[in-house]
């Protein structure tokens, strides 16, 4: 018999008696896309759960990412971080704007604003930080650095569904936040994303350029793509919202297991929870000292998937390691020592609502050699 894998992550999924009658209603409409009637509903939802003022759903979060920028009409060069999933830059360039990389804070992995001021030129216009596995970036230093450069601020929130400073949704800060609603994430459409924004007139603006640009049946106001969110993903991000908080809840326990049996390894770092955040536990990465662990981190990769247990390597290879952006003269590269450090010893151990206290365990004993 296989043996049981265990994965990183694993989707939220609505029960199939909760999914099916919003699947009946949809056939008895239908009305299968194009601002729906379960599309209105979440996006209502959404920022009632999140506490948020409006919400923009989309196809994807790349497709997402990339009309954020196009919203706000950018020209130049955007600031932004090698340490993230590749969609973040990607998103940038698509809109024919300048990456600038420059390095992440060694402690949260996110942007360090200590860095950006130094690679403003007269052609920045922006800055898209990452709340790198939910974590909240120092958004003050970045906003005061945007006042006084006038420029804008787009936060990549992928991974940050559900995540409060203080009380306060980290969504409302910046001009524009966007989401992922991919399977693979905390929550999903299947497919799907959002952007946050702060106000109607914006939120209108949105509306159209996700979909070509219409204005009525008879005017084209703006270079609009198609990129609206369909009903089934609609009803499927519904049935799932009641199913989320129980899911971070499993999640935190998850987190509490492996920082208490790992505390005392040598060469195994994780990240603490951080003061006032109300966290997501969306990812549990650990970095290994390879001198102090005894193996390195790929070893480790190895050893973990030769038992069954598939961790991956996020955030590996850092995006200005791809082959597509060493050298590439479409972009700007600062030194980011500190992210390429993180990046070649990082591995994200599974972390999902479905661990048993014993998948737990067995990924726990392998790292300790107790198998
Ligand atoms: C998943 C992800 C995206 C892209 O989202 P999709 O919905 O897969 O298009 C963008 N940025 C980050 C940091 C991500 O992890």
């Amino acid at each position: 018999m296989k043996m049981k894998q265990i994965t990183v992550t694993t989707p939220l999924l609505p029960s199939l008696d909760v999914l099916k009658p919003y699947l009946e209603d949809i056939w008895q409409r239908k009305w299968l896309t194009n601002n729906g009637h379960y599309h209105q509903l979440l996006e209502k939802e959404l920022c009632d759960y999140l506490g948020v003022k409006h919400i923009c759903l989309f196809s994807n979060g790349t497709l997402a990412l990339v009309t954020a920028m196009q919203a706000l009409e950018l020209k130049g060069e955007v600031i932004t971080t090698p340490y993230s999933f590749v969609a973040t830059s990607h998103s940038v360039m698509l809109n024919n704007l300048t990456p600038v990389f420059v390095d992440v804070e060694p402690e949260t992995f996110n942007l360090d604003p200590t860095n950006i001021e130094a690679a403003i030129t007269d052609k920045t216009c922006a800055i898209l930080p990452v709340h790198v596995y939910g974590n909240p970036c120092d958004h003050q230093a970045i906003q005061a650095i945007a006042d006084k450069h006038d420029l804008k601020v787009i936060y990549d929130a992928a991974h940050a569904f559900g995540v409060k400073k203080d009380d306060c949704s980290v969504l409302n800060w910046g001009d524009l936040s966007i989401l992922s609603f991919h399977a693979t994430k905390a929550y999903s459409t299947i497919e799907g994303g959002a952007i946050i924004c702060h106000t109607l007139e914006m939120k209108q603006k949105l509306d159209k350029l996700k979909s070509f640009g219409y204005e009525s049946e008879t005017q084209i106001t703006m270079l609009g793509s198609n990129a609206k969110m369909n009903e089934i993903q609609a009803a499927f991000g519904l049935a799932s919202l009641g199913l989320i908080d129980d899911a971070i809840e499993k999640r935190q326990q998850v987190a509490k297991m492996y920082r208490e049996a790992l505390a005392d390894v040598r060469g195994i770092r994780c990240l603490n929870d951080l003061d006032g955040v109300h966290h997501n536990y969306s990812y549990f990465p650990v970095i290994i000292d390879d001198q102090e662990y005894g193996l390195s981190r790929d070893a480790l990769y190895e050893k973990l998937r030769e038992n069954n247990v598939l961790a991956r390597r996020y955030f590996y290879p850092l995006i200005t390691e791809f082959e597509f952006y060493k050298n590439n003269n479409k972009t700007v590269q600062h030194s980011s020592d500190v992210a390429k450090g993180i990046s070649e010893n990082v591995i994200c151990l599974p972390m999902h609502h479905e661990l048993s206290n014993d998948d737990v365990n067995k990924v726990i004993n392998i790292i300790k050699d107790l198998i």
